[in-house]
């Protein structure tokens, strides 16, 4: 087994990917969730793919989360002839709804568009590769002059950015892909264009009347959710800086600082975050990254993301565990960087208001001053996890927790292990259980000093409040 990055690791499952032979060495080679894209697929592959990747990280015995990512209101173009339409550059282009007969119209996927859009403003294809300006709207033509051209084939992406739609953040198509998921139990989903807070409460709604609550991830891709962010740390569990349409949205120069951003907001806030796209592309068709890519993939950890994230990496390219290998050697190489820079007194602790981050950082203190080899820390939600992680400390963090649900959830949380355990009510048992899985784990051996921190009694759900500096025997 190659040694696992405290970094997380997640790896889009597609075409190149979906066989139990490349599950099992991507997961061997680092992966701890796997996204499930639901742009693409019908439901019988996705949910024999949730039950694949279960089976064999049962086998290795390891937690593998599995990773919902809803399409949400993405706008794609309607049928076009299999060579494509060539748009150049300064002619006319003419776009119209797809349910609207128009020979010589680029059809676009969304009903009601020549009400939305208004002259001058950009529309952009196949991630920004193509881009129009949209001239004059006329009935239901959307006249348009072509700035960048290219072939435009069936079903690419269209961008909007300054357009006002006001089309639904939660489809019919996603509340159908989101039902599928919650039966088979998947740990996260994530909710593609989110604008604001109201983009998520049909979402929250459906979740929350489900038997086993996934965490809810919502993907930063519109310039509205950088604007409307605080309130959206708010309201999910974390976070995606998805620059794929987020570079489109916005002009791809201010990527690099709204990444930075979003990453310690989330941090801040008690939020997972994970930084996405085009991490290693060039991997798609070559065994090696560029320098570029190696450099980026560094410094998303840096910033302090907690997960990295590939997509056609893994699900269409060449070498897909190759690429989950690399992922995870630079990201080993860059975390102790990090640990040193997003230092202990980095993030507020939120004063009394939460003793569970209060003990996280002072367990993370502690560690740090008597060298111990790992944090153990009893959670039933792993929200006691994601509170010490969040500090970074260069220790082990053990995260024991009642079921197995919970330790696949914990699989985005940076730098910590789950295991499973037993409810425990006096101090004595839960000493005791520490230690043994402090050893069983591998995190700690016979001398090493470990911190225990839990709520009494575990179990019950119950604020973080105990902490105990303990040796291993
Ligand atoms: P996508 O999301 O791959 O589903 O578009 C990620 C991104 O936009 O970066
Ligand atoms: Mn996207």
């Amino acid at each position: 087994m190659v040694k696992h990055s405290k970094t997380k690791l997640v790896c889009t499952i597609g075409p190149v990917s979906n066989s139990r032979e490349m599950i099992k060495k991507m997961i061997e080679n680092g992966m701890n969730v796997a996204r499930l894209n639901f742009s693409h697929g019908n439901h019988d592959t996705h949910r024999a793919t949730i039950r694949l990747v279960r089976e064999v990280a049962a086998e290795l015995g390891v937690y593998v989360g599995i990773l919902q990512d809803l399409c949400g209101p993405k706008i794609r173009l309607g049928r076009l002839p299999d060579e494509g339409v060539r748009l150049i550059d300064g002619q006319e282009a003419v776009l119209a709804a797809s349910d609207d007969d128009c020979s010589g119209c680029i059809p676009v996927d969304y009903p009601g568009i020549y009400n939305e859009v208004k002259e001058g403003e950009r529309i952009l294809i196949a991630d920004g590769m193509m881009e129009l300006a949209v001239n004059r709207v006329e009935g239901r033509r959307i006249y348009c002059r072509v700035v960048t051209g290219g072939i435009a084939f069936t079903r690419k992406g269209v961008n909007m950015p300054q357009s006002k739609l006001q089309v639904s953040a939660f489809s019919e198509k996603d509340r159908a892909d989101l039902l599928m998921g919650l039966e088979e139990e998947v740990d996260f989903v994530a909710m593609s264009f989110v604008r604001s807070v109201k983009d998520l409460d049909e979402i929250k709604k459906v979740i929350s009347g489900s038997r086993n609550a996934p965490k809810l991830i919502a993907k930063i891709e519109k310039p509205q959710a950088v604007e409307n962010l605080d309130e959206i740390l708010e309201a999910v569990d974390g976070v995606m800086v998805a620059r794929g349409d987020l570079g489109v949205e916005m002009p791809l120069e201010q990527i690099p600082h709204v990444q930075k951003r979003i990453i310690k907001a989330a941090r801040m806030a008690g939020r997972m975050v994970i930084t996405a796209t085009q991490m290693l592309a060039s991997m798609v068709a070559s065994p090696r990254p560029t320098r570029g890519e190696t450099t980026d993939v560094a410094n998303a950890v840096l910033d302090g993301t907690d997960a990295l994230m590939l997509s056609d990496e893994t699900a269409n390219g060449r070498y897909p565990d190759l690429a989950v290998e690399t992922l995870s050697k630079i990201a080993r190489a860059a975390e102790p960087y990090a640990m040193s820079s997003l230092s202990l007194d980095s993030v507020d602790s939120y004063g009394a208001s939460s003793f569970t981050r209060a003990i996280g950082r002072a367990a993370c203190w502690l560690a740090k001053d008597i060298n111990a080899a790992a944090v153990v820390c009893f959670t039933t939600s792993g929200y006691a996890a994601y509170s010490i992680s969040m500090f970074r400390p260069d220790c082990k963090i053990l995260a024991v927790t009642l079921t197995k649900s919970v330790c696949r959830k914990m699989s985005l949380i940076w730098g910590a292990t789950a295991v499973l355990g037993k409810g425990v009510t006096d101090t004595d048992t839960l000493i005791a259980e520490a230690r043994l899985k402090a050893k069983e784990a591998g995190v700690a051996k016979a001398g090493d000093k470990i911190i225990v921190t839990a709520g009494l009694p575990f179990g019950l759900t119950s604020t973080t409040s105990f902490l105990r500096i303990i040796e291993v025997d």
